[in-house]
């Protein structure tokens, strides 16, 4: 085998394992597609509460923490199969710079490939992510508090969010882009908190040069003045290694893991945002660090059998 373990994806998760890892002298190969694998995630302040960096920075930050290291490497490659091969696995892709393709054995693969979201198709919703579009209160809230809000969405889930962002601002808007499917109660609970329902059609999102929002428009011409829409967008696995392998994913998509964070595929670990659970990135750190404890003493038990 050419690794003890293959990290796939250098985000929170897959950064916090390489370290963990390297820090236990293991041979590891850190492999990231970058932006030709998907666009990355844009915004992360959970590094910057502590030192004010977007998410690329964090990144480099994070990649520059894995130097002392040696056991790990970290290469921009996109990886497209896996395969279970020996005691170990086989997995194949390319590299992003030039297309070289690549053959990669290692002991234990953890997946921290991430999800990307599904944004409503009209236009701005793109442009503005991450700086004038925002999918979570927890990460956001604090920065536009007090300010008029928007909650996009329909049913269930803008009602629950909306419920959410009112902790934030008394002037909170949900806009359903046609009918809104809400109950009566739903309504009401809304009205409760003084949250506005506005079902008319959205023909988009009017941004600034910086991307922050202006406004939203409706099909009628007319203009609401917000801050930042929140919603909660679907999701789907970044990366279909885990479907691939047949592992087990939950109902709602997510890769399946045990209490000591393995797929149903023996040997196939999964951190991050792949899996379920609430998506932060000190939240996808932790669980990388710990991932990489548990394979460590897996690989330990390997090699020092009874
Ligand atoms: C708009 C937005 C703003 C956010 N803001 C915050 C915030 O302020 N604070 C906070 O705590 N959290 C925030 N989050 C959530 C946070 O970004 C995620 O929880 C965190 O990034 C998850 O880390 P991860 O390592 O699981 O996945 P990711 O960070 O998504 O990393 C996955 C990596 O895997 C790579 N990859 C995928 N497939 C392959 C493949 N086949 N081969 C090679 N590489 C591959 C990708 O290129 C990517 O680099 C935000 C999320 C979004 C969408």
């Amino acid at each position: 085998m050419h690794y003890d373990v293959l990290i796939i994806g250098a985000g929170s998760a897959g950064l916090s394992a390489a370290l963990t890892l390297g820090r236990c002298m293991r041979r590891v190969l850190l492999a990231d597609g970058g932006p030709r694998a998907t666009k990355p995630r844009p915004a992360c302040t959970a590094f910057s509460r502590a030192t004010a960096l977007p998410r690329p920075s964090c990144c480099a930050w994070a990649m520059s923490r894995l130097e002392p290291y040696t056991t790990v490497e970290v290469q921009c490659l996109e990886i497209d199969g896996i395969v279970p091969e020996g005691r170990g696995f086989r997995a194949t892709g390319s590299n992003t710079a030039d297309d070289t393709p690549v053959t990669i054995t290692a002991r234990r693969v953890l997946l921290a490939t991430g999800v990307s979201d599904i944004l409503p198709p009209l236009p701005g919703f793109r442009e503005l992510w991450g700086r004038g579009v925002l999918h979570c209160p927890y990460c956001h809230g604090w920065e536009v508090r007090n300010q008029p809000l928007a909650v996009y969405g329909q049913g269930r889930t803008v009602t629950g969010l909306a419920l959410l962002v009112s902790r934030w601002t008394d002037d909170v808007v949900v806009i359903t882009n046609g009918p809104g499917h809400l109950t009566p109660n739903a309504r009401r609970r809304l009205r409760r908190q003084k949250i506005k329902i506005r079902e008319d059609h959205i023909t988009r999102l009017v941004g600034s040069a910086t991307n922050d929002l202006q406004c939203i428009e409706f099909a009628d011409g007319s203009q609401l003045e917000r801050t930042a829409v929140f919603l909660h967008a679907p999701q789907h696995q970044r990366s279909a290694l885990a479907e691939k392998l047949g592992a087990r994913h939950t109902s709602r998509g997510a890769v399946w893991v045990d209490s000591a964070m393995q797929t149903s595929v023996p040997g196939l670990y999964a951190a991050g945002d792949t899996t379920p659970g609430t998506q932060q990135a000190l939240l996808a750190a932790a669980a990388g660090a710990r991932a990489a404890i548990v394979i460590n003493e897996a690989l330990t038990r390997e090699e020092c059998p009874r």
